[in-house]
């Protein structure tokens, strides 16, 4: 496998875009797919999850491997699925290191909607390069350049076309290849397999001459000897050349192709291929990878080459049916081959790889090895989780760490038969082991299990699964949003911890000042500045280890500490009775001590809410808003319906998707993720603080 030929992509889109119904095309006309499932039907390839299928939603994070001919060299081009809905950022940020370029779908009719928005700033924060692909050119109200606009707009971006949109009268039929100066339609008869060169209709050669010449100036403008060329003689620029500066412009973020089609009637997907294989990057085209040798700290880089020492990502963990635990990887360096011990450097232990698979849709196809720059499943791996690093213990690196938010809410849950507790958490971990944005804890005082994610509908389709990959039945509490606390004012505190218990005994002295940080720093800021005296290395850790311990239960209600800065401005060690121990237990007692002597502040998720809605419902749903205690930030016009942006106490949400059902009968959307922290009003303190407190006196 030539590593230039290698395309390892994701498809992006706001949802109801196209996502899914384009994927399921490529499958079939790259042929994997013998029959075109309709997503109506819930039948598509990628949708293998059968509550995703319902929800006419993608989770999960799966690859799937498919090729492609162009100019008669075969491509290998992996799809990472990346979901299209906002309550799973935390999937579309973990495939995106991944990826290596995107094609981002938009709807011909919709443009560039709030949820683009959010997914095209994460993939400009990973410098993803793009094509951009205009869907549902057939559906009336359709306007290419309008979207272009858009992009350009909304998005900050610098689109260009390489396709103008072939009409029939009113009918969709084609596109016009504005390099080759080339129009193709479509046959239906063939399911769209077919497609044919007709000649461009005479209306349309100068606006394709028009939008040719727009390519050649992006070309000149950023190539000298395009340039001379172009001034010279236009007609002198190769297709093969403008092709190539093209290419260098999209890896370079500088430019983002656009296409069009209308998937759903077989028009364009094929040219978008295409476009896949000349502009998006191979895995040689993006910089080498970077990471830290666990041990040293010093910095390793590694190249996309099979001959280079092992580095692979974890990138996903999927628990399948009949072959167990999958690990999917991205390998950047050196290779793995089924039966080979490998090295985790985020946790130390070797991992033997039992099989190694590649995803074809559904299928599995076993492999004998797998090499720098491709992506595919481990088979055998037990203790690798999302966001570690495989690689030769002999030459160890570990990748920077997916980031992934701490979940928001929490739920209490129970099997509708007592006799289920155990299976119910066996699946639960399972979950967790799989979502990183997930996790099961059983309530040491009350026995309850509290399940945890991202937002209701997280949740929701957690207890969907359990329905029916493991046919439980459960009763839910009512959700529970994940308070923080943080401290309000500074405070100096000196703590004594002294203990004589027969033969040595155990001394510390510490003193810390502690202080309020700004809401976007989150955990511990620990700066030594005890003047004069020495602090050993061991010390200091053990009483960082001892303030994080006491940060995960607040004195003020119970809830983890969001966030302090600690400075440890005095200590006294005694030449005998000190140890490290003793200093993580005196750091404990002084931190909580300081919290209990300052004021501390409760703190509350917010949400970011969007909502897209036809406009005689725009005072509803915004008094709405408002009456949730939430902030308006934005209304923007859109295509027959107004956008409106929103942040909302996760508090006040539960429920929303019903409320904004019934306020709009049903013609509104609106997709929600976590955004930030924030202060609880004091008037809203008590109470919460009593309701919490109340359960549990409830429970005593
Ligand atoms: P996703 O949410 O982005 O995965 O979108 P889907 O692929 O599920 O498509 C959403 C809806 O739009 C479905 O009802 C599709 O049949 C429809 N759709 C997809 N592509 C086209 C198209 O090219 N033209 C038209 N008219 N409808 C389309």
């Amino acid at each position: 496998m030539e590593l230039t030929s290698v395309r390892n992509i994701g498809i992006m889109a706001h949802i109801d875009a196209g996502k899914t119904t384009t994927t399921e095309r490529i499958l079939y006309y790259t042929g994997v797919n013998y029959e075109m499932g309709e997503v109506d039907e819930g039948t598509a390839t990628m949708d293998w999850m059968v509550q995703e299928q319902e929800r006419g939603i993608t989770i999960t994070s799966a690859a799937t491997a498919v090729y492609w001919y162009l100019n008669n060299q075969k491509y290998h081009i992996n799809i990472i699925d990346t979901p299209g809905h906002v309550d799973f950022t935390a999937e579309v940020e973990r495939s995106l290191r991944v990826l290596d370029g995107v094609i981002a779908i938009f709807c011909a009719v919709g443009g560039v909607q709030p949820q683009s928005e959010t997914v095209w700033r994460q993939a400009n924060k990973y410098k993803v390069p793009r094509i951009c692909y205009v869907n549902k050119m057939d559906r009336q109200g359709a306007d290419f350049f309008r979207v272009i606009q858009q992009i350009k707009d909304k998005l900050g971006a610098n689109p260009l076309a390489l396709q103008l949109p072939l009409f029939e009268g009113e009918a969709f039929v084609g596109v016009v290849d504005l390099i080759e100066r080339k129009a193709f339609k479509w046959d239906q008869a063939s399911l769209g397999k077919e497609f044919f060169e007709v000649p461009i209709p005479e209306e349309l050669l100068s606006q394709v001459e028009e939008y040719r010449e727009k390519i050649l100036e992006v070309v000149a403008e950023h190539n000298q000897e395009l340039l001379e060329k172009f001034i010279d003689d236009p007609s002198s620029i190769k297709e093969e050349e403008i092709r190539a500066e093209l290419r260098k412009l999209t890896i370079e973020n500088k430019v983002y192709p656009v296409f069009c089609g209308a998937s759903f009637q077989n028009i364009g997907v094929q040219k978008l291929l295409d476009a896949v294989c000349y502009y998006l990057p191979n895995p040689l085209d993006i910089p080498p990878v970077e990471g830290l040798h666990p041990k040293t700290g010093a910095k390793e880089v590694r190249h996309s080459s099979p001959d280079e020492s092992l580095t692979a990502l974890v990138f996903k963990i999927a628990n399948d049916p009949f072959v167990g635990r999958l690990s999917y990887v991205r390998i950047y360096s050196g290779k793995i081959t089924p039966g080979e011990q490998v090295y985790n450097a985020n946790n130390g232990k070797k991992e033997r790889i039992a099989r190694l698979l590649r995803m074809h849709s559904n299928k599995q196809i076993p492999l004998e090895t797998l090499e720098a720059g491709d992506i595919g499943a481990i088979v055998g791996l037990k203790f690798s989780k999302t966001g570690e690093t495989l690689c030769d213990e002999k030459h160890p690196i570990v990748l920077e760490a997916i980031e992934f938010p701490e979940p928001v809410v929490n739920i209490a849950i129970e099997p509708q038969t007592q006799t289920d507790i155990d299976k119910l958490l066996q699946a639960l971990n399972k979950f967790a082991d799989e979502d990183p944005t997930f996790s099961v804890k059983v309530d040491d005082e009350n026995g309850q299990t509290i399940i945890s994610g991202m937002g209701e509908l997280h949740l929701e389709i957690i207890v969907d699964r359990l329905k029916r990959e493991y046919n439980l039945e459960v009763n839910l509490g009512k959700p529970q949003v994940a308070y923080r606390e943080a401290v309000a004012k500074e405070i100096l505190h000196r703590e004594v911890y002294q203990q004589q218990t027969g033969g040595k005994g155990k001394f510390a002295d510490i003193e810390i000042f502690v202080k309020p940080l700004s809401l976007n720093q989150k955990g511990l800021v620990f700066i030594n500045n005890v003047k004069g005296k020495q602090v050993p290395k061991e010390i200091e850790q053990a009483i960082q280890r001892g303030i994080l311990n006491a940060m995960q239960t607040g004195v003020f209600a119970g809830y983890p500490v969001y966030h302090a800065h600690v400075e440890l401005t005095n200590i006294n060690i005694h030449p005998v009775d000190s140890d490290p121990l003793a200093f993580e237990i005196c750091a404990s007692l002084a931190f909580r001590e300081a919290c209990r002597k300052t004021n501390m502040h409760l703190l509350e998720p917010i949400m970011k809410l969007e909502i897209v809605t036809p406009e005689d419902y725009l005072g509803d749903v915004t008094s709405d808003i408002t009456r949730r205690r939430g902030e308006i930030v934005a209304v923007e016009p859109q295509i027959q319906a107004v956008s409106v942006k929103a942040y909302v106490p996760l508090a006040e949400t539960f429920g929303y998707v019903t409320t904004l059902r019934s306020l709009t009968s049903g013609r509104a959307t609106s997709t929600m993720e976590f955004s930030h922290y924030a202060i609880v009003p004091t008037e809203l303190v008590r109470e919460i603080v009593f309701k919490t407190k109340g359960i549990i006196v409830r429970q005593d």
